[in-house]
């Protein structure tokens, strides 16, 4: 129920940290997984090896989530090279964190047009190729953050509750053609960014989780596995917290 033998995905972001975890997680489940980075073009080719060692196909491509036409480009050349795509996650995602007072211009557009004018980008580019197959899952990665809010992450905060409302009406817009928007909010999960914080603030972080510990990339990357596979068929417009009860 949970295999996805025979079908293909692009996950934005792919070089490391969730979205590394979640190209990985898609391979072993069966899929033939494309992903997209921004700068990391060595990492990008080490990821894409470790798809093709586990037998699954792999396509990286270097493309700014933030550009509109590269989305395009990008869907296209997967379409074309493998006949269809099944699977898109929106994962890409950035923090330029301060207080409102000191926040400049550049920092809230950077974040709002990386993490929420991205998913614009590639759910629209992927509509039309889900719409002829009458069949897709996307599946949107937020954050707990869009949820409950954060002191000195406004922008960030903004754009993850943007990602709820626009999954919400996207899966109103596309749930009679079988297709599915779905969204993670992730709590707190370990990775390189996170993982420069002080012991001290690790400590006052573990507190506020109910299970005692920050969640690990594959607890995401699981989510996203049961999201894209049929396990999941009947569910759309749903947010799952993964924060091992960290904003319930
Ligand atoms: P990382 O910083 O570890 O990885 C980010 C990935 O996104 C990299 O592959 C990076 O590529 C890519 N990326 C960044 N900017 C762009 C861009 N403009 N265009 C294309 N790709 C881009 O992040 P995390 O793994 O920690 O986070 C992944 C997602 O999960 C984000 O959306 C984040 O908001 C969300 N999240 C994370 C949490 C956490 O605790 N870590 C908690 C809640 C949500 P490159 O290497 O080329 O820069």
């Amino acid at each position: 129920m949970f295999s996805l033998e025979g079908k293909t995905a692009l996950v934005t972001g792919g070089t490391r940290g969730i979205g590394k975890a979640i190209v990985l997680a898609l391979a072993k489940a069966g899929a033939d997984v494309a992903f997209t980075y921004a700068r990391s073009e060595e990492a990008a080719k080490a990821v894409q090896a470790e798809v093709e060692a586990m037998g699954r196909k792999a396509m990286s491509f270097q493309a700014d989530a933030v550009d509109f036409q590269r989305a395009e480009e990008v869907i296209a050349e997967i379409t074309t090279g493998w006949g269809k795509l099944d699977i898109l996650v929106n994962n890409a995602g950035i923090t330029k964190d301060t207080l409102i007072m000191r926040m400049s211009e550049d920092q809230w557009d950077d974040v709002i047009n990386t993490n929420l004018k991205s998913i614009f980008n590639y759910s629209k580019a992927c509509v039309r190729p889900f719409m002829k197959q009458r069949a897709g899952s996307m599946i949107n990665i937020s954050s707990v953050v869009g949820l409950s809010g954060n002191a000195g992450q406004t922008n960030y905060a903004a754009s993850k509750a943007g990602i709820v409302g626009f999954s919400k009406s996207l899966a109103k817009e596309l749930a009679t053609r079988n297709i599915r928007v779905n969204v993670l909010a992730p709590g707190y999960i370990s990775t390189e960014m996170t993982g420069q914080l002080p012991e001290k603030v690790m400590e006052s972080i573990k507190a506020s989780i109910p299970m005692g510990q920050p969640g690990e990339v594959e607890d995401i990357a699981h989510g996203v596995v049961f999201l894209a596979s049929d396990a999941s068929r009947y569910i759309t417009g749903e947010t799952i917290r993964i924060d091992g009860g960290m904003a319930m």
